[in-house]
C-alpha cells in the first residue's frame, strides 16, 4: 500500500506546498499512517517544516470524524497552553487546513491526507532507555488529561466504537471460542480458562462508567512512549502526538495501557515466559509522574480505578490476542501460527503478577495522592 508520487504531489498541492517546497522525505517510525516531513524555505533564508500524513483508512473508517476530534482538541489546547504561559506552537500539534478550507484532503484513491505543524527541537524515543523517561511519560499523559479536564468529552466522536468496552470484548471472545473455526481451542485450554475465570473482572470499570461513578474523559487511547515528543534541550515531555484515537473514555484506560506495555520486562511477543514480568518499580515511577499532574483533577473514584485499569487493559489485550488466535489471525499481523497465542500468554502472565501484587499497586497510588 505504497504512496504513489502523484498522490503525494496532489496532497502537497492541496495544502499549498506547491513549487516553493524545498524537499519532502518520509519521516518517523509510525506503523499506522504514512508520515512525511515537508521543508519550506522562509523569507529570512531558514527552513520551516510541516508534517504531512496519509491517514490509514483501513483503521480509521471515519476520517472526517477523526479530524473533527483532532481539530476540536488541538484548538482548545492552544488556548489552555497560552493561559499556562506555554508555547502553543511547540506544546501541541496544530492542524493546517487545505487551501479550500477542509480538515483533510482526499486523494485520487479516496485516501485522506492531513497536515500538522512540525514540532521543532524535539526528540521521539521508541523504547524506554532511562526509567526517568517513563516517569516523564506518566507526567506528560497526566498533564494532557488535566489540560483537557474541562473539554466536553461527550462531544467527541467515538471513531472506533466500543474500543475499550471490556465486556463486549469478552463477548467477542466467547463467540470465537464457541465457533472455534480453526479447531485451535484444544491447543489453548489453559489460556481459555484464564479468561473465563475473569468474566466478572471485565465488568468492573464498564459498570462504574455506566452508573456514572466514573466520568468520561478525553482519552488518547495510544499512550505509548513514542507518541510523546520530548524537548531536545531539557529532556522533559513536550508534546503529545498521534491524536487519531482521541475519544471519550476512562482515565484508567489510558493509564492502564501505558502500564501494560511500559512496565513489562519483555516484548509483547516474548516466547520465554520466564523473561516476562510486571515491574512494579516502573509502575511506581509512572504513577508518580501521572499523579503529580492529575491528583487535583481526578475524582477519588478515578484514582482508585487506576490499578484496575492496568489489570483490565492487560487482560483485555490478552483476550483480544486469544480471540484473534481462535478466529485464525484475521486482525493482528502474525509472523507464525502461534504468534497471537504467544502474545496472549505474555499478557496473562502480566495480569497474574498484577493480581498477586494488587494491594501493593493500590498502596502506591495512595502514596502519591497525598499532598
Ligand atoms: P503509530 O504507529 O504510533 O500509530 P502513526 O503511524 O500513527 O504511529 P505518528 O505517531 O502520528 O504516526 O507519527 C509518526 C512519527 O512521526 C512520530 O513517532 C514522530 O517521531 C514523528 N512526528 C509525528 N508528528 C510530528 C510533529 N508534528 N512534529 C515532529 N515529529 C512528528
Ligand atoms: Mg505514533
Ligand atoms: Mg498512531
Amino acid at each position: 500500500d505504497g504512496v504513489s508520487s502523484r498522490d503525494l504531489e496532489d496532497a502537497l498541492y492541496a495544502f499549498g506546498f506547491g513549487l516553493q517546497c524545498s524537499y519532502v522525505k518520509p519521516f518517523g517510525e509510525g506503523h499506522i499512517n504514512e508520515t512525511y516531513a515537508v521543508y519550506m524555505p522562509t523569507e529570512d533564508g531558514d527552513e520551516f517544516a510541516y508534517i504531512l500524513q496519509r491517514v490509514n483508512n483501513n483503521v480509521f473508517k471515519d476520517p472526517a470524524g477523526v479530524m473533527e476530534n483532532i481539530f476540536g482538541v488541538t484548538e482548545y489546547l492552544r488556548n489552555v497552553i497560552r493561559e499556562e504561559g506555554g508555547d502553543p506552537d511547540r506544546e501541541t500539534l496544530s492542524c493546517i487546513k487545505t487551501k479550500t478550507g477542509c480538515t483533510y484532503f482526499e486523494d485520487s484513491e479516496g485516501q485522506p491526507w492531513r497536515c500538522y505543524n512540525y514540532i521543532p527541537n524535539s526528540v521521539c524515543y521508541q523504547l524506554v532507555e532511562e526509567p526517568e523517561q517513563f516517569y516523564q511519560s506518566g507526567n506528560s499523559f497526566g498533564h494532557f488529561l488535566k489540560q483537557l479536564g474541562n473539554y466536553p468529552a461527550s462531544s467527541l466522536k467515538e471513531t472506533i466504537p466500543d474500543f475499550h468496552n471490556t465486556v463486549k470484548r469478552f463477548g467477542n471472545f466467547q463467540r470465537a471460542l464457541h465457533r472455534d473455526i480453526k479447531n485451535r481451542a484444544v491447543t489453548c485450554r489453559g489460556e481459555i480458562s484464564f479468561v473465563l475465570e475473569r468474566e466478572q473482572d471485565c465488568g468492573v470499570l464498564v459498570q462504574q462508567q455506566e452508573e456514572g461513578i466514573l466520568p468520561l474523559r478525553v482519552t488518547h487511547n495510544d499512550t505509548k512512549l513514542n507518541n510523546i515528543l520530548f524537548d531536545a534541550d531539557t529532556g522533559k515531555g513536550l508534546c503529545i502526538i498521534d491524536l487519531d484515537t482521541i475519544m471519550p473514555g476512562l482515565a484508567a484506560n489510558d493509564f492502564g495501557d501505558s502500564i501494560r506495555f511500559g512496565a513489562a520486562t519483555a516484548e509483547e511477543d516474548e516466547q520465554n515466559l520466564d523473561l516476562v514480568h510486571f515491574d512494579i518499580s516502573l509502575y511506581e515511577l509512572y504513577v508518580k509522574g501521572y499523579l503529580e499532574a492529575t491528583k487535583d483533577v481526578l475524582t477519588p473514584e478515578e484514582v482508585e480505578s487506576l490499578p484496575w485499569g492496568a489489570r483490565l487493559m492487560t487482560l483485555e489485550c490478552g483476550m483480544r490476542f486469544l480471540t484473534d488466535y481462535l478466529e485464525g489471525d484475521t486482525y493482528f499481523k502474525t509472523a507464525y501460527p502461534e504468534h497471537n497465542l504467544v502474545r496472549a500468554r505474555t499478557q496473562f502472565r502480566l495480569v497474574d503478577e498484577m493480581e498477586q501484587q494488587f494491594d501493593r499497586m493500590k498502596e502506591i497510588v495512595k502514596k502519591y495522592c497525598q499532598n
